[in-house]
């Protein structure tokens, strides 16, 4: 009954907002039969046996197209699912299909996908947020129970808070990223994007695994249902002076204190202090996230899967047109970008000095972490933009990431839950960070706000 609802949900909306790459109706309908039958005799239960479930095509399925929202792999079946997939369907989930997203998860408005633009159920004039936009929007529209996005740079928190759902970005290595197309290997992780902080809790310690294919999957054993809990007296709340300043949207910024106002009535303590290093947080990220990208999008070349050319005369022309082809504007960008930051000359001058700034602004989290439990701010600086005004600024857009990249850098998890609506009615996104692997604070603070 509920994949059927879903798909009732889709056939009705899914022209409007294009959330999918890929609907697979029939594959849901006939796994739904087969989990049905296994909870009916009593082998198969938990909360999400038979909840249906949206993932980010950037995700490996078996059998089932993944594309990346690029063109380059528009005819990749895989033939293994990621671990975090595995671990959904373990646990009796249906896939319903594949979300749209800025291609190779490149992008902060899902408007770079090869397979067009995703607009935001609150607006349709309005972006979802990226680069998991298909994914946020999937769920706020109803078009699946809860998803899967990925975040390097802030890919679940924005969308999330652009479309007034609560996503979690876990700690570096809780969720394995066996499967996951890299973007930024040392950034990427993978996480939920749903209805509710109960919700969170229940997929985030499904999803969260050891994974000995994943060399950097911790394997803690999260429980975090047991921080269900509406209680946050005596917890010390650090809201960060230089993620109240320039730049931030005066209807943003008096949502997020006044969330802070309502915590500190339950009993918190609440108080600014210097995050000064953030600052540099961009510039790092991108020479950063480009270098890694450029090194692991070298294996899009078209030989063993993927687009191909139509007509080449030698290797180096195959190679040569089939990138130039398959892949779309800003992933050449960031491959370019990368492959100059890494280049001997330049090494020094970028791509070391990035990670020094990388440890210096992990120094200062921990500093903060030292005094206080949670992080409170803004999730981006406004709420979503109009479709077509981000792209032509490419710096401009980059600029928007600036409260959720830091979060990447350092490993840390961030929860994104909604706190109120701006004028034109358009959700406002709520920024909770914590220290690594204390997810359970930062989801008995989101409990206790929500
Ligand atoms: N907007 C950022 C970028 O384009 C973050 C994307 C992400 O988290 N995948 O890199």
């Amino acid at each position: 009954e509920a994949t059927e609802a879903v798909l009732k949900q889709i056939e009705e909306k899914e022209d409007t907002y294009n959330c999918y790459v890929t609907v697979d109706k029939e594959g849901a309908l006939k796994r739904a039969e087969e989990v049905q039958k296994k909870i009916d005799e009593g082998t198969l239960s938990g909360p999400l046996a038979g909840v249906p479930v949206a993932i980010k095509d950037n995700m490996c399925t078996k059998g089932l197209l993944t594309t990346c929202s690029s063109k380059i792999l528009g005819n990749f079946i895989p033939t293994f699912s990621s671990q975090a997939v595995i671990n959904l369907e373990e646990a009796g989930a249906v896939i319903i299909g594949k979300t749209n997203m800025d291609e190779f998860a490149m992008g902060s408005t899902s408007e770079t996908s090869a397979y067009g633009i995703t607009k935001n159920p609150w607006n349709v004039e309005n972006v979802p947020g990226g680069s998991s936009g298909g994914s946020a929007a999937a769920v706020a529209a109803g078009e699946c129970f809860y998803a899967l996005g990925s975040d390097t740079g802030g890919s679940i928190r924005q969308p999330a808070g652009y479309c007034g759902v609560v996503g979690l970005k876990p700690t570096y290595g809780a969720v394995s990223r066996y499967g996951l197309i890299a973007y930024g290997s040392s950034l990427d992780q993978i996480g939920p994007l749903c209805k509710s902080v109960k919700d969170c809790a229940v997929i985030t310690d499904i999803i969260s695994s050891k994974d000995t294919k994943d060399s950097t999957s911790v394997g803690l054993d999260y429980k975090l249902v047991d921080s269900l809990v509406d209680d946050v007296k005596g917890l010390k709340i650090g809201i960060p002076k230089d993620y109240l300043g320039e730049g931030l949207d005066s209807e943003v910024k008096d949502a997020i204190l006044k969330a802070a106002d309502v915590l500190k009535e339950k009993g918190a303590i609440v108080e600014e202090f210097d995050l000064s290093l953030v600052d540099y947080a961009i510039p790092a990220y991108y020479t950063i996230a480009a270098a890694e990208a450029s090194s692991n999008l070298e294996r899009f070349d078209g030989i063993k899967y993927g687009y191909r050319t139509a007509e080449f005369t030698d290797l180096h022309n195959m190679y040569k047109k089939t990138r130039s082809e398959g892949f779309g504007a800003e992933v050449k960008r960031r491959i370019m970008l990368g492959s100059f930051v890494l280049s001997s000359g330049y090494y020094d001058a970028y791509y070391l000095k990035a990670l020094k700034v990388k440890a210096l602004i992990k120094q200062e989290f921990d500093k903060a972490f030292s005094k206080y439990d949670v992080i409170l701010g803004p999730v981006a600086p406004t709420t979503a933009p109009k479709i077509g005004s981000s792209l032509s600024d490419p710096i401009k857009m980059y600029l928007g990431d600036i409260y959720t990249i830091s979060v990447n850098l350092c490993g840390l998890p961030g929860l994104c839950l909604p706190c109120g609506k701006d004028s034109n009615g358009l959700p406002i996104g709520l920024q909770l960070i914590g220290d690594c692997f204390k997810e359970d604070v930062l989801i008995r603070t989101a409990y206790t706000y929500e």
